[in-house]
């Protein structure tokens, strides 16, 4: 069975209204629905059939493999294997993880040509090396993370703290993103049920399984700041509640931002409150 024929039959087994709702879209009449992207309430066109869908405001548009792609921010090949676990997919010709352009497959498309139809299909600028499941579920942590981020916020109180006792900036504070912990967060995360399955939620660290209950960490409900963690290019990658640390998450460099342009000198510091320090 060819790749294509395999993909097809893939994105044919999923509950397509479903999934698109999962990522995020409500929809209102044929052809009206509000939209992933651009959050625009009704210009999404899905054909729940076959998972094409097309947005009038902000022109995007695809199938349902790159609907996950650009809504979870990944590539085409993890979305491909995001959905295969959706559906409960198995390969039954795991593909050959070394001699992969000697491997006997049958294929009349030259060498190191991207494939157009079929977004598995790496070019050879890019690495061989597949996700790995680990690497999907560090991604999907990196959302979670990324939309605490955006819907917690930092207290008066706690600013000033910073800014009194750590001597930063509110320039500094409000570029590296700190917020405050509190019992506030119980109802954002329990809201962010409805973006992440409780899995997920658990698996990120930020809710924890008592015995098959689901409770949010206590980390989170304490009177503390949660330090962001940036990656190059501002991103949050990672969180961490001062002097805690998620369970089962483990320790993350804290600099990355900060090498952005590439400094000469690099300074190393005991925590993250010291190497902010550096910047204020
Ligand atoms: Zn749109």
């Amino acid at each position: 069975m060819s790749k294509n024929k395999d993909l097809d039959e893939i994105i044919s087994k999923l509950d397509m209204k479903d999934f698109f709702q999962k990522l995020g879209v409500s929809f209102k009449a044929k052809k009206k629905a509000s939209c992933f992207m651009c959050q625009d309430p009704e210009h999404l066109a899905v054909d729940i059939k076959t998972g094409v869908w097309h947005c009038h405001k902000c022109k995007e548009g695809g199938n349902a493999i790159t609907a996950y792609a650009k809504a979870h921010n990944c590539s085409n090949g993890d979305a491909v294997k995001a959905i295969k676990s959706i559906v409960g997919w198995v390969d039954d010709t795991p593909p050959p993880r070394t001699n992969k352009n000697t491997s006997n497959k049958k294929t009349d498309k030259p060498q190191g040509e991207p494939d157009i139809n079929n977004p598995t299909e790496k070019t050879s600028t890019e690495t061989n090396k597949e996700p790995t499941q680990r690497d999907i579920a560090y991604s999907k942590n990196q959302l979670i993370y990324q939309r605490l981020v955006e819907l917690l916020h930092l207290t008066d109180a706690d600013r000033e703290h910073l800014k009194k006792e750590r001597g930063f900036t509110d320039s500094v504070i409000d570029e590296l993103k700190f917020r405050s912990a509190g019992k506030y967060i119980k109802n954002i995360i329990e809201s962010l049920k409805t973006e992440f399955t409780a899995q997920e939620l658990v698996n990120s660290g930020v809710m924890l399984d008592v015995n098959g209950t689901h409770k949010v960490d206590d980390q989170l409900l304490q009177d503390k700041i949660i330090i962001p963690y940036l990656d190059k290019h501002g991103k949050v990658i990672h969180l961490r509640p001062h002097k805690l640390g998620f369970k089962g998450i483990p320790s993350q460099i804290y600099g990355e931002y900060f090498l952005r342009e590439k400094p000469e000198r690099i300074v190393l510091t005991e925590g993250e409150f010291k190497a902010t320090a550096l910047l204020s």
